[in-house]
């Protein structure tokens, strides 16, 4: 099969370069969870702080978690919480469309680009071929796909026998570098031939991330740690495509407790069921930049921190690896600590909901009430 050049050459063309580009790169799942919120503010920090480009793009491959306005969540989160972007969905931008589901047609091209460069290829096996292999641990698909001649695949794809794409992982050990973990290497054996594109040509998460990631020129990925040990994998991908790597930082997760991660399903809060309990979106973002990082120099000791000051203060040496605990309590004296700064008529606003809740009197000024709360 010949490559369009003319295709590639001009997707590279669009890639802005040269400044800090950060992506925030949600999946619409109709809420926005407090470790969530924290990769967002964290990306939007680095952007911000190097005076770059902060982006949001929406991932939205797997259809089968799509909510309905699921995405309106996501906007709504971020204007809140004055996490502007610069180039996403509702606003556009050099490299568009900054939804998955729209760029589809590119996946599969960069797909078929990859086998041509060797670094991937079609198998035919389906899935009764995906159980694990005879290691327990490494689920690791093993066929013999990879030898087929091209003529042979190309006989097989015409015949329409259906197909996935495989990453094809090299023999030997793959270093990378994470800005808080520092330098990684993993043998090789340990990583698995992932689908890179499904049967159905649709992209999985890790591929459509790393074609993403590239063709909009981001420079930092902000991640969960539980993605490091898929990092290898994206490596080698960027290796065998020739493009250069961005800086992976990968943040330990926001726990529970010492044991489990924070989860809606568990009950714990996400940004929107905090807001509801009458926690000040100021209060939630500077606790929640806190988990996980601490400040340096003149403020290590500074516990109050503005968006705008967070922006020039916010250095990724600051990131812990440590997990961090949410703890509800140390959240109320932040939000504490909101509310008696706000201005009276500010505070009254926001206290009128909860004082009416026991003043039922509607001729009970509820602002002098909230006067004599707020200093409390
Ligand atoms: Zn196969």
């Amino acid at each position: 099969m010949s490559v369009d050049r003319a295709y590639f050459d001009g997707m590279e063309a669009k890639i802005p370069r040269g400044s800090v580009r950060t992506r925030f790169a949600p999946s619409p799942t109709g809420y926005m969870h407090v470790g969530n919120l924290r990769t967002a503010l964290y990306t939007w920090l680095i952007a911000r702080r190097a005076g770059g480009t902060f982006i949001l793009r929406i991932e939205d491959t797997d259809q089968g978690r799509y909510v309905p306005g699921a995405v309106d969540v996501i906007y709504r989160t971020m204007a809140e919480c004055g996490l502007t972007h610069d180039e996403g969905p509702d606003v556009g931008g050099p490299v568009a469309p900054y939804i998955q589901s729209e760029r589809r047609d590119t996946y599969g091209r960069y797909a078929e680009l990859l086998v041509s460069l060797g670094g991937a290829y079609y198998c035919f096996c389906g899935k009764e071929t995906e159980e694990p292999a005879e290691s327990k641990e490494i689920k690791k698909h093993v066929c013999s796909c990879p030898s087929l001649s091209s003529e042979e695949v190309q006989r097989r794809i015409a015949a329409g026998e259906p197909y996935v794409i495989r990453q094809k992982i090299p023999a030997g050990t793959t270093t990378f570098h994470d800005a808080v973990f520092g330098d990684i290497t993993v043998d090789n054996d340990t990583l698995d031939d992932q689908v890179l594109l499904k049967s159905d040509g649709l992209p999985t998460y890790n591929f459509a991330n790393v074609i993403d990631d590239h063709l909009m020129g981001i420079t930092h990925v902000v991640r969960g740690s539980e993605y490091l040990s898929s990092a290898p994998k994206y490596n080698l991908l960027y290796e065998s495509f020739g493009w250069e790597i961005p800086t992976y930082v990968h943040c330990s997760p926001v726990m529970r407790d010492a044991q489990n991660k924070m989860s809606k399903r568990h009950g714990d809060p996400s940004y929107e069921d905090l807001k509801a309990q009458g926690y000040l979106t100021e209060a939630i973002l500077n606790y929640v930049a806190l988990l996980g990082w601490s400040p340096k120099g003149e403020q290590a000791e500074q516990e109050i921190f503005s968006l705008e000051e967070l922006a020039k203060a916010f250095d990724m040496a600051g990131i812990s690896k440590s997990p961090a605990i949410f703890d509800i309590a140390k959240l109320d004296h932040f939000n504490a600590l909101y509310l008696r700064s706000l201005p009276a008529e500010k505070f009254a606003a926001v206290a009128d909901p909860y004082i009416r809740q026991s003043v039922k009197n509607p001729a009970i000024d509820t602002a002098e009430i909230a006067a004599l709360l707020q200093a409390r």
